[in-house]
C-alpha cells in the first residue's frame, strides 16, 4: 500500500483489474514517459505510433465488444485512462478520442457494413478516428449547429466546419455530426472524401502533447451507407460523450496522482530552513487536504465504473463525476506547483504541463458549468440552460 493510497482503497480492485492496470502503466512508464516532456515542449506527439502500441495492448475501444476490441470491463477501462493521464492528459485523449467516441459512435449506431470496415483497424491502431461536433460558433449548446447534411438523390452533401477537434490531423474517418432537415445525423466520413480539408491548430498552451484541427466541410458528396443509420437527434452524440466522460473521471485523478506523487518526493527531498519542506505543518496541511480529496475522487470514480458495468450509470451520474474530479484535479495539481516553487514552473517536473493539459480537460467534454446545470436540473426539475 503505497503512503497516498490512506484507504486502502487498492483492495477494492479485482486481481484482474490491478493487472491491467500494472501492464498499462508498465507501457506508458517505458514508451511515454522518457519522452512527453520533450512531446509537449515542441507541440507534437507521434500519434500513429502511439496508437499501433496501445492497440497492440488492446487499448483502443477496450470496453466494446467484438470488431477486435478487448470487451474489458468499464472499470478496467476506467484504471487505463488513469494510467494513461498519469503519463499525459493529451495522450489520453488520444485513446478517449478513437475509442469512446469515434469507434463508440460506430459500434453503437453504425451499419455492421461501417462496422467490419472501421472498427478492426481502429481497434489495431492502424486508423485514426476523430469526432467532430463542436463548431466555431458552436460549443457548449450543440443543438444550434450550423453544419448542414441535404440529400441530393442517394447521396448526401455535407456542407459546414467543426473546430477543435482532437486527432483530426491524424485521423482517417471523421464520425461528423450535422443537421438534416429530419434533425441531427451522424456520418463516417473517410478524410479523404473530396470537400474535407483540415487545418492544425497551433499555439495550444494546453494539451500539447495531442494533435487538434479544424474541419472544413465544403459540400462534401457521401454515399447513403457513410450515414450512421441508427443515430437520430442529439441524443446520439451525447450517449458518445457520456461514454467519453466516464474514462475523464478517472484520467484526471492520474494527473493529480502524478502531481502528488512528484510532490510527495520533492517534498521530502528539498531542504529550506534546515529542514525538508514535507515536515512544514504548512505544507503537510496541503498534502493531507490534496490526498484527501484524490481519495474521494477515486471512490466516486470507482462506483461510477461499477454502475457501468452493471447497466445502471445515467448522464447525471457521470456529470458529477467530471465536475468533481476534473475540478479537484485542476485544484490539486496547482497545490502541487506551489510546494515545488520555481521548479514548479519547469518542464523537468510534470506538474504544471498537467495543471495546463487539465485545463482544456475542465472545458471539453462539457465545461464545469454545464455539469453544473445537468445536476442543477436533476435537482430541481428545472432546465436552467438558456
Ligand atoms: C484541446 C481541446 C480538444 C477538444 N476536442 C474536441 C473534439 O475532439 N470534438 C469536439 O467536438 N469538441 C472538442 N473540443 C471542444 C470542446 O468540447 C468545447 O470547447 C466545449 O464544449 C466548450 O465549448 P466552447 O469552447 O465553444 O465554449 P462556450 O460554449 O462558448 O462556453 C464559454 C463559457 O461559457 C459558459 N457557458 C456556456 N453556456 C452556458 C450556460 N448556458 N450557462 C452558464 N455558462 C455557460 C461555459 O461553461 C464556458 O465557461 C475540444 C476542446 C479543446 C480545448
Amino acid at each position: 500500500m503505497t503512503p497516498l493510497d490512506l484507504l486502502d482503497l487498492d483492495s477494492l480492485l479485482d486481481d484482474e483489474e490491478r493487472q491491467i492496470r500494472d501492464v498499462v502503466r508498465q507501457l506508458l512508464d517505458d514508451r511515454v514517459r522518457p519522452h512527453v516532456a520533450d512531446w509537449y515542449e515542441e507541440g507534437r506527439v507521434p500519434a500513429r505510433e502511439l496508437a499501433r502500441e496501445f492497440g497492440k495492448l488492446g487499448l483502443l475501444g477496450m470496453h466494446l465488444t467484438g470488431y477486435g476490441c478487448a470487451g474489458s470491463s468499464a472499470v478496467a477501462y476506467g484504471l487505463a485512462c488513469l494510467e494513461l493521464e498519469a503519463a499525459d492528459s493529451g495522450v489520453r485523449s488520444l485513446v478517449s478520442v478513437q475509442g469512446s467516441l469515434a469507434m463508440y459512435a460506430i459500434w453503437r449506431y453504425g451499419s455492421e457494413e461501417q462496422k467490419q470496415r472501421w472498427l478492426p483497424a481502429m481497434a489495431a491502431g492502424e486508423a485514426i478516428g476523430c469526432f467532430g461536433l463542436t463548431e466555431p460558433d458552436h460549443g457548449s449548446d450543440p443543438a444550434s449547429m450550423a453544419t448542414r447534411a441535404r440529400r441530393d438523390g442517394d447521396d448526401w452533401v455535407l456542407h459546414g466546419g467543426k473546430m477543435w477537434i482532437t486527432n483530426a490531423p491524424v485521423a482517417d474517418v471523421a464520425v461528423i455530426w450535422a443537421r438534416a432537415e429530419e434533425g441531427i445525423r451522424g456520418f463516417a466520413v473517410p478524410m479523404d472524401t473530396p470537400g474535407v480539408s483540415v487545418r492544425e491548430i497551433r499555439r495550444k498552451l494546453s494539451l500539447r502533447a495531442s494533435v487538434t484541427g479544424e474541419i472544413t466541410l465544403d459540400d462534401v458528396r457521401l454515399p447513403a451507407a457513410a450515414r450512421l443509420s441508427e443515430a437520430a437527434g442529439l441524443k446520439a452524440p451525447l450517449s458518445c460523450l457520456t461514454e467519453a466522460r466516464h474514462g475523464i473521471v478517472w484520467g484526471a485523478l492520474g494527473a493529480a496522482r502524478d502531481c502528488l506523487e512528484t510532490t510527495l518526493a520533492y517534498a521530502a527531498a528539498r531542504t529550506q530552513f534546515g529542514r525538508p519542506l514535507a515536515g512544514f505543518q504548512l505544507t503537510q496541511a496541503k498534502l493531507a487536504d490534496m490526498a484527501v480529496e484524490w481519495q474521494k475522487g477515486f471512490l466516486l470514480a470507482l462506483r461510477l465504473g461499477r454502475l457501468a458495468d452493471a447497466g445502471r450509470l445515467r448522464p447525471e451520474q457521470v456529470s458529477v463525476g467530471k465536475l468533481n474530479n476534473v475540478r479537484e484535479a485542476l485544484d490539486i495539481a496547482r497545490q502541487c506547483r506551489t510546494i515545488l516553487g520555481a521548479n514548479g514552473i519547469s518542464g523537468e517536473y510534470p506538474v504544471l504541463r498537467h495543471a495546463n493539459n487539465l485545463e482544456s480537460v475542465l472545458t471539453y467534454e462539457g465545461t464545469s458549468e454545464i455539469h453544473q446545470l445537468v445536476i442543477g436540473q436533476r435537482l430541481t426539475g428545472l432546465s436552467a440552460f438558456a
